[in-house]
């Protein structure tokens, strides 16, 4: 067996607050892997140097997190074509020889997260009402579409984003007013939150849900805390609720597979790892 000791990590400024590092290191001790995961403070006017030292330092990659998402991904050798339209990267794999590929799991990560809660989920099951439309929310629309989604309503208190992403993306997505997002409920079959209302620290979001069908799927990108006062509300009448967690560990999934060449699992153990540094 080839027991080469592989190094990733996380680069991000600030990064301390990153559960990246104890999802990856779990990983590695379950799969009984030699290697180890990082945490890369770096300052933005540093991202070049960092970036560029990552092969000559011999890692086999990282994650990228704000705010170098962006930055980080004009300075790839070659961008997954879906990352590219997402704009922004937040993985990258080093190749043999040497080049850098950047990817985006955010997306993947999302819509597993739905799966693994829903098996039999669908992207065209009814109408997709998606609030916010920040980093999160571009990626999980473009992933929305791309499984299929026939019509995506996006609403975002600052309205001229959500036209922009609107116009980009096509005629499956409408954009409409902060004003307009509880009527924006009647007949969904998903309702996502992707705003930062209600994360730890933040007012929850201010949301009437009369409208959405007890049917509906009820998803927030928040996992601190685990259950949103939306996914509370939702889960008091009657709705399923899919929080951010999900999110969080399945998008780690394709990239741990890139550097140490396992497609590592879910467990409950490694959700009680994530919870218990909450
Ligand atoms: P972002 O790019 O900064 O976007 C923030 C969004 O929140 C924007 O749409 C912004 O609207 C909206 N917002 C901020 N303050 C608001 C307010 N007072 N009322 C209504 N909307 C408000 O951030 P992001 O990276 O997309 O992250 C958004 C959320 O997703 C965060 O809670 C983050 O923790 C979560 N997230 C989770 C995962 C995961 O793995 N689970 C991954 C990524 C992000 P404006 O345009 O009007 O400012």
């Amino acid at each position: 067996m080839d027991n080469k000791f592989v190094m990733a990590g996380v680069m991000g400024w600030p990064v301390t607050h990153s559960r990246s590092p104890v999802i990856h290191n779990h990983w590695i001790r379950q799969y009984g892997l030699n290697g180890t995961y990082g945490l890369f403070p770096v300052e933005p006017q540093n991202i070049d140097d960092a970036i560029r030292g990552l092969k000559a330092l011999g890692l086999a990659g990282c994650n990228i997190t704000i705010p170098h998402k962006v930055e980080a991904m004009k300075r790839m050798d070659w961008v997954d074509p879906l990352a590219q339209r997402m704009g922004a990267i937040n993985t990258i794999v080093v190749q043999a020889d040497g080049a850098l590929h950047g990817y985006n799991n955010d997306g993947f990560g999302f819509i597993q997260s739905l799966r693994d809660d829903k098996p039999d989920w669908r992207a065209d099951a009814g109408p997709i009402t998606v609030l916010g439309a920040g980093g999160a929310a571009r990626a999980i629309v473009l992933s929305l579409i791309d499984e299929g989604a026939s019509e995506i309503r996006l609403i975002n208190r600052t309205r001229v984003k959500a036209d922009a992403l609107a116009q980009e993306f096509g005629q499956v997505v409408t954009a409409y007013d902060w004003s307009e997002r509880h009527d924006a409920l009647a007949g969904c079959a998903l309702l996502i939150n992707t705003t930062n209302q209600g994360m730890h620290g933040q007012p929850d979001l201010d949301l009437q849900l009369d409208q959405l069908p007890t049917s509906a799927l009820v998803a927030d990108a928040i996992y601190i805390p685990l259950e949103t006062a939306l996914l509370a509300q939702a889960r008091q009448r009657g709705n399923t609720g899919v929080n951010g967690l999900g999110m969080l560990l399945n998008q780690a999934r394709p990239a741990f597979k890139a550097w140490f060449g396992v497609m590592p699992e879910i467990t409950p153990e490694l959700r009680q790892a994530i919870i218990a540094t909450f």
